[in-house]
């Protein structure tokens, strides 16, 4: 069994490097991109952990994964027990290991960031979860006496997947019903196979489902069943509505309405869940990309999943942004992994026409240069378009990745539940309460666009909520 070094060795060891798939291989399929550290490679990073007396690393972790005590077990090489102990805060580490902003949560925390690298979290994590489901462990159906009320989940992204976990474990009957056929929200629409696997999703939710968790998909509530229809005529006592933020905004530029021209949501559906990738074992729902021009517009994480997705499918991909990289709000791992596979990058640019043939086909755009002026609202600096520079530039495909908003059929539909001026609904922050009796809310439908553990954070305190509004029964 490792062991810890003195302190001051431990500062020595060299951070791990991640192993990863050959750049110029990777651009041509959809397998993973990072393949995982060694068992040896994770000992050595874990090793490298002072132990702190004040572990600040966890402060950077939105659900305090008890940090510290999972390196622990690592070095003892206690790898399944590494998983438990994470689990009792994140119970979807295999995810979270990789889809995580560590970078700007924990390990952005973590002390040994100051002088040296920080331990690598996130990567650990991981390690440990992808261990436990080599050895095939699943989670125990609970064993706990069932309460006899029923509570409704609407949609099935990691934070419906979080809430229905906690209440099944707390002795709840639990249906997520969800509005297209595959499970998962984001984690398998949106973000790709390359970053995802979605083998890996499907475990976690074959896990829920064999701990007892009714799913039930192609079932749109605010359609299918309005929101009353499941509390009065279901027998819903409680729904936790998690219906993400999937309605994409478009930039209100000419053109944006020719073929050719996608939004990156409808672009990674498509790709994802009817596997485009597997043309022609299976039909293509995309327009052909190989060989031709595919403009991504936008500088976020959704941007390099469309821009990549592009180039695997043959396409010559670049991004256009109209700030510099320095304000990109995409990861720094995604912007060099994109770099490294061939992505091209045209910085402080931005389209102002989209420019179609005859048939109502894309051809070309018209762009215009961009200079920084003074910080805006987001504090990073405003992007001020230069006289004159207006140019054009020939394209074959585009697709628009400036963000989502949420979609407004469930506050058409139950006009009762309060929502802000964006369309998110409002919710009391400790119990996640809405304004409707007995429904609560998390995840992107209340935060708008954010990250897998926000959602997943939030799933659980609604839990919670829900667990105490359905024991003492006031609102
Ligand atoms: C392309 C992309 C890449 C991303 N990459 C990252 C990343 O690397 N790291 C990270 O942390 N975050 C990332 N995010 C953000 C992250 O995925 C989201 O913040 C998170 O998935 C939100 O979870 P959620 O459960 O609130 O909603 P979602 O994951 O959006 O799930 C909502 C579910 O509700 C269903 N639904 C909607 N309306 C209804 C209805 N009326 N009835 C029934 N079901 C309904 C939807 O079909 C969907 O399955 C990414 C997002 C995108 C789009
Ligand atoms: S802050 Fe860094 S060194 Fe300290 S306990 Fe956390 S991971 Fe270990």
């Amino acid at each position: 069994m490792a062991e810890f070094l003195p302190p001051k060795e431990r500062t020595k060891l060299p951070r791990q490097v991640m192993p990863e798939q050959d750049p110029l291989i990777r651009a041509h399929n959809f397998e993973e991109v990072n393949l995982g550290l060694t068992k040896e490679q994770a000992i050595l990073d874990a090793q490298r952990c002072l132990q702190c007396k004040k572990p600040t690393c966890m402060d950077g972790c939105p659900v305090e994964i008890k940090i510290i005590d999972f390196l622990e077990l690592v070095v003892e090489e206690d790898f399944l027990g590494a998983a438990r102990k994470i689990k009792e805060d994140n119970v979807l580490p295999a995810i979270c290991g990789r889809v995580c902003p560590q970078e700007t949560q924990c390990e952005a925390k973590c002390v040994l960031a100051k002088r040296f690298e920080p331990v690598s979290i996130g990567r650990l994590e991981r390690f440990v979860a992808d261990y436990e489901m080599s050895k095939g462990i699943t989670s125990e159906i609970p064993r706990i006496d069932k309460k006899g009320k029923k509570v409704a989940v609407v949609g099935s992204g990691p934070a419906g997947l979080s809430c229905a976990g906690d209440l099944i474990n707390m002795g709840y009957d639990v249906t997520v019903f969800e509005a297209l056929h595959e499970l998962g929200g984001v984690l398998v629409y949106g973000i790709p196979e390359f970053r995802l696997p979605k083998e890996i999703v499907r475990k976690e939710v074959n896990n829920l489902r064999n701990m007892g968790v009714e799913f039930k998909t192609n079932v749109v509530i605010g359609a299918t069943y309005s929101i009353d229809e499941l509390m009065k005529e279901e027998g819903y006592s409680a729904v936790f509505v998690a219906v993400g933020a999937g309605l994409p905004w478009f930039m209100n530029i000419p053109g944006e309405s020719l073929a050719g021209v996608y939004s990156a949501n409808e672009f990674l559906t498509r790709v994802n869940l009817m596997k485009a990738y597997k043309f022609p074992e299976y039909d293509s729902p995309v327009l052909d990309c190989k060989e031709r021009r595919v403009a991504v517009f936008g500088g976020g994480n959704v941007a390099m999943d469309a821009v990549r997705t592009a180039l695997r499918l043959g396409a010559k991909a670049t991004i256009y942004y109209r700030r510099s990289e320095a304000e990109m709000p995409a990861r720094d791992e995604e912007i060099h992994h994109a770099k490294d596979e061939g992505v091209k990058f045209e910085m402080l640019t931005t389209p102002i026409e989209l420019l179609g043939d005859e048939n109502e086909r894309l051809h070309s755009m018209k762009c215009i240069r961009m200079e920084l002026g003074e910080p805006d609202a987001s504090g990073r600096r405003r992007p001020v378009p230069i006289e004159n520079s207006e140019y054009i530039e020939p394209v074959d495909i585009a697709i628009v990745a400036i963000g989502n908003g949420s979609n407004p059929l469930i506050s058409q539909t139950s006009p009762d539940i309060d929502t802000n001026k964006w369309g998110n609904i409002n919710v009391d922050g400790d119990t996640m309460r809405t304004s409707k009796p007995g429904v609560f809310a998390g995840g992107d439908i209340v935060t708008g666009g954010a990250t897998v553990i926000l959602a997943l954070g939030a799933g659980r305190q609604a839990a919670r909520g829900i667990d105490e509004y359905l024991t003492d029964g006031s609102w």
